[in-house]
């Protein structure tokens, strides 16, 4: 077994386990294959992953099937037992949630959202079964017509690294509660926490229980085959997944270029609809008469969170010129004192890239960043620790067309750049192929209307960068950053098909 990274396994008996989750057991991949999956912090092997085979995901697909007519047929009550039950394990362990996460992909313990939304979010969607309603009229003389909505069947669900058990919830349980079953795929970079089935001696030690999610999908009283989970690449299970002819929708949260493959897949297949949450670039526009310490503080948390891994980071920051001074060195007071350090201790706030990978991605772009713009914080992989620790760093005076301007990061990196007048930073902030997020900084509500209504994207802020994601406004990208909106009743839709019916009356 090689790890991810090219490293070799230790003893697989000193590692974590995970396997698939299909009808209800776990399952070693059926041909054998796994990885070693490696800590961002230490580069040791922390967990051995199974790798689903084509042949896997059609068992986890036809499970799906053969258990959707019988979960559809239940009650809400009794579907929503399930879901209760589910979200009150999850909470009663979710410190050990939290450091599977620190363990694979580095997010620190103290950051760890993801738990909570998860049995938030399974709390909400608990009841959802009652909002699904149809129509009727009396219009067409001699017939009764009524409208239905039916769930889809089988949902693919495919999940990126940085949040894993948010983008579970936030998929899976609106899915679910309305009668579908779910085909589930974890990232290979943070398969713990999502489907973690097999701990060894040595995890068990550490924790009195352990935290596995198929484990609690089981106790929680979830039919055998309702969710299956499985791991491994995405160009094997991912792309089974997306290209199966018995699913019938899918929700995809990652990158742009893995959402193109998507939607192709889907074309070449049985034209199942996908849901996209894909990358960004956000602008974030500070004029001068704005709180500069609120929009410093807004902008930097939204830049640093998660070490820059999280798709609505505001990584270009637009500064009017009669400020621009004044905000940078705001910004650079409040981005330099972060605790970096080992995620699994309480007091860091700021850990590893999440793999080799993407650090060196990072490390690529710091150095088109100094050959393109000025450099004036960071710039370096952080001397204060060992493993894939970048230092927070700041760019200004970055060329529009430069590299760093137009792609996507994923660290702790931003480029602050000045502009005079609305015209210039509009046009500037618009001139991306992502649409996710936006930010504007001010205290006049007519220029903060302006800029809510001109900037292309899904979400705008108006002097806050906030995630709203998970809460009751819509939530997806214009243009290159996704398709379709999520969040709370808005996914229902999404796994929802509509039928007229017209009854002689
Ligand atoms: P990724 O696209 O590399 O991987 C996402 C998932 O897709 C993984 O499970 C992966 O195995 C799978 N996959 C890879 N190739 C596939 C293929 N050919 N067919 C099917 N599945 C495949 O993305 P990532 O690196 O895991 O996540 C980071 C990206 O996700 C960033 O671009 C970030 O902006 C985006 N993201 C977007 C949102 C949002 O809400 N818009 C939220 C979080 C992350």
């Amino acid at each position: 077994m090689t790890g991810t990274n090219g490293h070799q396994a230790s003893d697989p008996l000193k590692e974590i386990e995970t396997r698939l989750f299909i009808n209800g057991e776990y399952v070693e991949s059926s041909n054998g294959k796994a990885f070693g999956l490696l800590s961002p912090k230490t580069h040791a092997v922390v967990a051995k992953v199974f790798e689903a085979s084509e042949e896997d995901v059609d068992r986890a697909v036809a499970s799906a099937k053969a258990a959707q007519p019988a979960w559809a047929a239940l009650t809400v009550e009794e579907r929503s037992s399930c879901f209760k039950k589910l979200a009150a394990l999850v909470r009663e362990h979710n410190d050990e949630l939290a450091r599977l996460e620190a363990l694979s992909m580095g997010k620190p313990v103290s950051t760890f959202i993801d738990g909570p939304a998860f049995s938030w979010l399974f709390d909400y969607y608990s009841e959802s079964g009652y909002d699904v309603q149809g129509t009727s009229s009396l219009n067409m003389p001699g017939f009764v017509n009524l409208t239905f909505r039916q769930p889809y069947g089988v949902v693919g669900v495919i999940i990126p690294w940085n949040v894993p058990l948010l983008f579970f919830a936030k998929k899976a349980a609106p899915a679910l509660a309305v009668g579908n079953t779910v085909v589930l795929k974890s990232s290979e970079k943070a398969p713990l926490a999502a489907s973690i089935t097999n701990p060894t001696r040595v995890y068990l030690l550490t924790f009195k229980q352990s935290a596995r999610i198929g484990h609690f999908i089981k106790e929680a009283g979830f039919p055998p085959g309702v969710i299956n989970i499985v791991t491994g690449f995405g160009n094997v299970s991912g792309s089974v997944l997306s290209h199966h002819m018995d699913v019938r929708a899918l929700s995809f949260t990652g990158s742009t270029r893995t959402g193109r493959l998507i939607q192709q897949a889907s074309s070449k297949s049985n034209l199942k609809p996908v849901f996209l949450e894909l990358g960004g670039k956000s602008p974030a526009i500070v004029f001068e008469d704005a709180d500069l310490e609120a929009a410093a503080q807004a902008t930097q948390y939204s830049v640093q969170t998660n070490s820059g891994q999280t798709c609505m980071a505001t990584s270009r920051v637009y500064v009017q010129d009669t400020i621009a001074e004044k905000f940078i060195a705001l910004f650079k007071e409040k981005f330099g004192p972060v605790k970096v350090g080992d995620p699994t201790l309480k007091e860091t706030n700021h850990g590893p890239q999440a793999d080799k990978v993407q650090y060196e991605n990072v490390l690529k772009y710091l150095e088109i960043g100094k050959k393109d713009g000025k450099l004036i914080m960071g710039g370096n992989p952080d001397s204060r620790e060992n493993g894939y620790f970048v230092a927070p760093t700041i760019f200004t005076d970055t060329p529009e067309d430069s590299v760093i301007m137009r792609e996507e990061v994923f660290g702790p990196v931003v480029n602050i750049n000045i502009f005079k007048t609305e015209e210039e930073v509009m046009a500037k902030a618009n001139n991306t192929e992502y649409g996710l997020y936006a930010a504007v900084f001010t205290k006049n509500i007519d220029r903060a209307m302006r800029f809510a209504k001109g900037l292309e994207a899904g979400t705008v802020g108006v002097n806050c960068t906030s995630p709203t994601t998970g809460k009751d406004t819509p939530f997806g990208g214009y243009k290159g950053s996704g398709l379709g909106r999520e969040g709370l009743h808005h996914s229902l839709d999404h796994f929802l098909e509509t039928k007229s019916s017209l009854d002689l009356a």
